[in-house]
């Protein structure tokens, strides 16, 4: 047996060498002595074999003298795979046997060859003391973290008995998979395979969800990430509006490209409710009260309309501005005119014909009703009745709705000035082009969806889209279309037949709980037994840990597939190792924002035991009597399924030339700059931006009630919790909004001794006003609490943060809090229209329980 946790056993190499990582490596009990003995350490020899280097050699200096006679020093191609979606490309320099360091590589395009220092510290990743060594089954109690070390054939025979007998006994839809962003590579896909294959429900994590479901019905479904130029565009701005975007924490390859702008004289605008360190780099900070960003921008829109700053041909010709809504709130159609609907092509994806019945606008050349195809100069307001049918346009609705927020009204609710906010307006107005570059800032509030309509449709009435320097919105995320998907989802076998018995239901973890109680999801029976759980750690990453650790609990049997041990790990019955990324051969695409798709060479055999997810996923498959998909006999056959899709063929983009060049451009063959949207087509029905909604778009159906008439068009409703006067503030009287760390990506990087020691420990961030009222001074020891839960922590007294707010660092694990933890304070709840878990809508009471050491 050996216990793991934070003492489980240490890498072979380590324990052979008789020197300790553990210190060296690990985030707790950390001195500096040890932790630089350790580094130094770090380059021994160790034993990988069986790989060999595909791009050359060089010669090193090694660090134990000038002039004495170093191994030779392969370099293979690598990428980083963690969740800022920037995915650097590297060297990955290897001598005798063993990474040694890695470093930028070279790009086809130089001005994207860049790195971070988590980049950097990957060797440690792949060699740390929480590596996952071995497959385990637990001997402790669940979150105990004692497991025991046991074969391969062991694991997959026991995960293979189980699931046979829920499968048997309640259904493959029993089962449930999940997996988030903890590999952002190729071969994680592989896990959706094994879903389908057996018929598993698929649940989602629900991030982020606020934004996708703002923007898909703008801009049509699927195009929600392609928002953003490629970063090299950003020159041409002569405005950069980061809202709620983070870049010199969270996407440091952007951050540069701001940078670079500002030396050529662009503007940098950042809003945001803290001053944080992107600010160092802004040319106007605007501080706005947190989950105001709807506000402030409809009010900047306003005034944007009364100057006459819009952009009214892009309105008209592009977007459905001028389309006409009848008083029962439907768009008016041809049909409404009396012309009959036509049938058009079927849909692609449901195969039934569809119907064209265009919607109408009033032309100014004809003086009369038109279909918006037609016309040639639509009317943008005061349209007369049509056939006696009153109507108001798209944009007369848009108006309307924002009218309240003048900006002495927006002052009061957001804190940013009136004056702000009317030179807000004429920056959009006047100094354009604009990016407006927004992730997921704003994202996790109740009702964050409004945020983002507003701030695009700012960004879009302003004519800020489709040409050089102008862009609104995300540019983070998988390119869409890149990856054939049906052709994992729907894997054939041998024999061509396609297998596609993936559940449709996919229950939001807000309602897990519930539905794992009850055995019952809308109604019927759903009862889930088993979940397997890989590239994610939800203890650290969701809302309301308790309520995690209670679903969770309410598992029957729980597989945790990872490369290192987590505390979600710590709740599997069944332990699985991953090989790291350097281990396997691997494709990976950058986010929207970057133009690159990049190659991961095979740098070692996996150590110890660990194994690819696509090994993982075919032998499970196999244990339960599936081993008839080719496309899952390796890592290379499932990659040429994956790379088969119409979008990669287009650029031409193949697996032979990834392995050949390393990267390889897309979006735009022919090197010019991707401007998303250049050709101004959008994925809507109607081929234009869509600022109307006739019903609402929910992401999810669970018979919740929406105020339709509300969704139609903008609108800003409070954050629900932590809103000033909410009933909530009046018992725990701080709003508790969370930071990102420079030196981890989500609760990666958290088993790195290097990057923990810049940030050993979470904090909580108070305004000096806050802690003198509080008696609270630097480094004391801080509870902060409501009725979830607790966490404790040293305070860091910070004036960029407003009164009666307080930041916690987040993504890290339990025990790096002096005690309890961040997302004990967060609630689950979403809102009606999104699936989105909201880490910023958060009550709670703080006080000082003693001086720090
Ligand atoms: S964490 Fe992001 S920016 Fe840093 S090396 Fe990895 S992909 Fe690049």
């Amino acid at each position: 047996m050996s216990a793991v946790g934070r003492a489980y056993a240490l890498p072979a190499v380590y324990q052979e060498r008789g020197d300790s990582m553990a210190e060296s490596t690990t985030k707790h009990g950390l001195s500096r002595r040890s932790f630089i003995k350790g580094a130094a350490a770090f380059t021994a020899a160790g034993a990988l074999t069986g790989c060999s280097a595909q791009t050359g050699t060089l010669s090193e200096t090694g660090e134990d003298g000038a002039g004495e006679q170093v191994p030779e020093t392969q370099i293979f191609a690598g990428t980083c795979r963690a969740a800022c979606m920037q995915g650097c490309l590297m060297n990955v320099h290897v001598r005798d046997g063993r990474v040694v360091r890695t470093t930028a590589r070279d790009l086809p395009d130089p001005r994207y060859t860049r790195i971070c220092s988590k980049g950097l510290t990957l060797p440690f990743r792949m060699y740390g003391t929480e590596r996952l060594q071995y497959p385990m089954k637990r001997i402790g109690e669940r979150g105990e973290g004692k497991f025991e070390r046991i074969s391969w054939d062991e694991a997959i025979s026991t995960i293979a008995e189980k699931w046979q007998g829920y499968i048997d006994e309640f259904g493959p839809a029993s089962l449930v998979k999940m997996t988030c962003g903890g590999n952002l590579g190729a071969l994680p896909f592989s896990w959706t395979t094994l879903a389908s294959i057996v018929g598993m429900t698929s649940i989602g994590t629900d991030f982020d969800a606020a934004h996708t479901s703002a923007i898909s019905p703008m801009l049509g479904a699927g195009d929600m990430f392609r928002q953003q130029n490629e970063n090299a565009d950003l020159l041409n701005s002569k405005t950069i509006v980061s809202w709620g975007f983070n870049p010199a924490i969270s996407h440091v390859q952007t951050m540069h490209f701001i940078n670079e702008a500002r030396e050529k004289g662009a503007r940098h605008i950042v809003i945001d409710p803290v001053f944080g360190p992107t600010m160092n780099f802004a040319d106007w900070y605007i501080p706005v009260r947190a989950g105001t960003d709807a506000v402030l921008a409809m009010s900047t829109l306003g005034v944007v309309v009364e100057n006459n700053w819009h952009d009214t041909e892009f309105l008209k010709a592009h977007t459905e501005a001028p389309f006409l809504v009848k008083e029962d709130g439907a768009l008016l159609r041809m049909s409404d005119l009396g012309v009959e609907p036509q049938q058009g092509d079927p849909n692609p994806t449901t195969g039934e014909p569809t119907i064209i019945d265009p919607c109408v606008v009033w032309d100014e050349k004809t003086q009369g009703a038109v279909a918006y195809t037609d016309a040639t100069d639509p009317r943008l307001l005061d349209v007369p009745a049509v056939n006696g049918m009153a109507v108001k346009t798209e944009w007369e609705i848009t108006l309307e709705s924002i009218r309240e927020y003048d900006p002495e009204t927006a002052a009061g609710i957001t804190g940013v000035s009136a004056d702000d906010i009317r030179e807000l307006a004429r920056v959009y107005g006047e100094e354009g082009p604009v990016n407006t570059y927004n992730i997921y800032g704003f994202n996790h509030y109740f009702n964050a969806h409004q945020a983002y309509r507003a701030i695009d449709t700012l960004g879009f009435a302003t004519g800020n889209i489709g040409k050089p320097g102008a862009a609104t919105g995300s540019g983070n995320g998988e390119p869409y279309g890149m990856y054939n998907m049906v052709g994992i989802a729907a894997p054939k076998n041998s024999e061509g037949v396609l297998c596609a018995n993936g559940s449709p239901v996919s229950p939001p973890i807000s309602m897990l709980l519930d539905v794992l109680e009850s055995g019952e999801y809308l109604g019927q029976p759903y009862p889930l037994k088993s979940v397997v759980m890989a590239t994610l750690n939800p203890l650290t990453t969701n809302t309301d840990r308790n309520y995690t650790i209670q679903w969770l609990n309410k598992f029957e049997f729980i597989i945790v597939a990872d490369i290192v041990m987590t505390e979600t790990a710590k709740y599997a019955d069944i332990l699985l190792p991953v090989a790291h990324w350097f281990e396997v051969t691997e494709a990976h695409w950058q986010s929207t924002n970057l133009p690159f798709v990049l190659w991961q060479d095979k740098v070692a055999d996996p150590l110890y035991e660990s194994k690819s997810d696509v090994e993982i996923v075919r032998l499970i498959a196999e244990g339960l009597g599936h081993s008839d998909f080719p496309l899952l006999k390796n890592e290379e056959e499932f990659q040429k399924v994956l790379f088969d899709s119409e979008m990669l063929r287009q650029y031409g983009v193949t697996l032979d030339r990834l392995k050949e060049e390393k990267a390889v451009r897309h979006w735009t063959p022919d090197d010019s700059e991707l401007i998303a949207y250049k050709d101004l087509k959008f994925a809507t029905p109607s081929g234009r931006i869509s600022f109307y909604r006739e019903t609402p778009y929910k992401m999810y159906d669970v018979g919740q009630e929406v105020d339709a008439v509300r969704e139609r068009s903008l609108a800003w409703d409070p954050p629900k919790e932590a809103w000033i006067d909410s009933e909530a503030r009046k018992k725990f009287p701080f709003h508790c909004i969370s930071e990102r760390q420079r030196h981890r990506t989500h609760s990666q990087w958290q088993e790195v001794g290097y990057m923990c020691e810049l940030y050993p420990h979470p904090v909580c961030k108070i305004n000096p006003a806050d802690a003198t009222e509080l008696g609270v001074q630097e480094g004391d020891v801080v509870k902060i609490f409501n009725d979830r839960g607790y966490a404790v922590v040293n305070a860091l007294i910070h004036a960029g943060v407003p009164r009666k707010t307080i930041t916690v660092s987040r993504g890290y694990e339990e025990d790096e809090f002096i005690e309890g933890h961040f997302a004990n304070l967060t609630m689950k709840d979403y809102d009606n229209i999104s699936r989105n878990q909201v880490f910023l809508d958060c009550a709670v009471g703080i006080e000082r329980i003693g001086e720090g050491e």
